[in-house]
């Protein structure tokens, strides 16, 4: 049999279990207001020396990042009442602390 594991809280969900797909995109935003370009050679220049020394991964990752998630029917609920658990640290159920956040 094959199962899947919830990411949140572990438990293991099997073929005939309902699971919840949680897709994130995190994407960079600077703001987007450009600042005025005096001279479009020197920025262009100088946005090519930025990239050229950048660590291609983590320029990336600063620009996009994609995460897929499984999870059981008790921590999709407590995930969508409070996706990053900033009231106390922690996902929770109805006002019950259930744990830690991963
Ligand atoms: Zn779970």
């Amino acid at each position: 049999m094959t199962y899947e594991e919830c990411a949140r809280c572990g438990k293991r969900i099997t073929e005939s279990e309902i699971r919840y797909v949680v897709r994130l995109t995190v994407v960079g935003d600077d703001g987007g207001v450009l600042d005025e370009i005096n001279d479009p050679d020197i920025e262009i220049e100088k946005l090519i020396e930025q990239i050229e020394s950048a660590d291609p991964f983590e320029l990336e990752s600063d620009v996009m990042e994609e995460r897929v998630f499984v999870l059981c029917p008790g921590c999709k609920k407590a995930f969508l009442k409070s996706p990053f658990g900033y009231r106390n640290g922690g996902f929770t159920d109805d006002d019950e602390y259930i744990g830690p956040m991963q």
